[in-house]
């Protein structure tokens, strides 16, 4: 299988992966395959949210099961400048991996050079229920794809770094999909992620 063969074991948790061999799947590939594309697709994102050269533990769950529990970890990553790579390992078990061939692609949310990074950010603590209904959203422009994806395990837990006009922005994407949308599971989701940032954001403003 194409999937398979794009994904080289050096050592048990060692995962070298190319990005662009998962970029096409096609519509039947297999439930774990396409849900490793959209890890990698996660730890892409996540990692081009940052300046190069910095290690920092992002707000992604580890996938593995070490004796068939959820391992507690998230993903830390570190994307070089040149040969420009992304590693990423557990914090937790172990697992890790290196990324190549991730530029241009779909989720390479890399600022445009032109573009200042915005200096108001206050720490925003979410659960990682919100911050995984976040990371679900299907409409996002890209400033606020990069707010989601910034965010980051801190000792007390996942915090967002929003300035209070992003937040606002991010609350109006959630509080549209959240009207779209006719799946009630994922409706109740979005409501509980839309009623969670917008007291935040009001506990800003006060
Ligand atoms: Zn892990």
């Amino acid at each position: 299988m194409r999937v398979a063969a794009s994904c080289e074991v050096l050592s048990p948790f060692m995962f070298v992966s190319d990005l662009r061999h998962f970029l096409d799947m096609p519509e039947d590939a297999p439930g774990p395959a396409r849900k490793m594309a959209e890890h990698l697709g996660f730890i892409v994102r996540a990692a081009t949210t940052a300046k190069t050269g910095a290690v920092w533990e992002t707000a992604l769950p580890c996938r593995r099961r070490p004796g068939n529990r959820p391992c507690p970890g998230h993903m830390v990553v570190f994307r070089a400048d040149l040969p420009s790579t992304i590693d990423w390992r557990c914090s937790a078990c172990g697992g890790e991996g290196v990324i190549s061939g991730w530029e241009g692609s779909y989720f390479d949310l890399r600022r445009p050079r032109s573009q200042p990074v915005e200096s108001a950010v206050n720490e925003l603590p979410v659960t990682d229920e919100v911050c995984a209904t976040l990371r679900d959203l299907r409409l996002l422009d890209a400033d606020c794809e990069r707010l989601v994806f910034a965010a980051r395990a801190s000792t007390t837990g996942i915090v967002l770094l929003t300035s209070e006009e992003d937040l606002d922005e991010l609350i109006g994407y959630v509080a549209a999909e959240a009207n779209h949308e006719t799946n009630r599971r994922r409706q109740k989701r979005l409501d509980l992620a839309f009623a969670a940032l917008s007291d935040a954001l009001e506990a800003m403003g006060s």
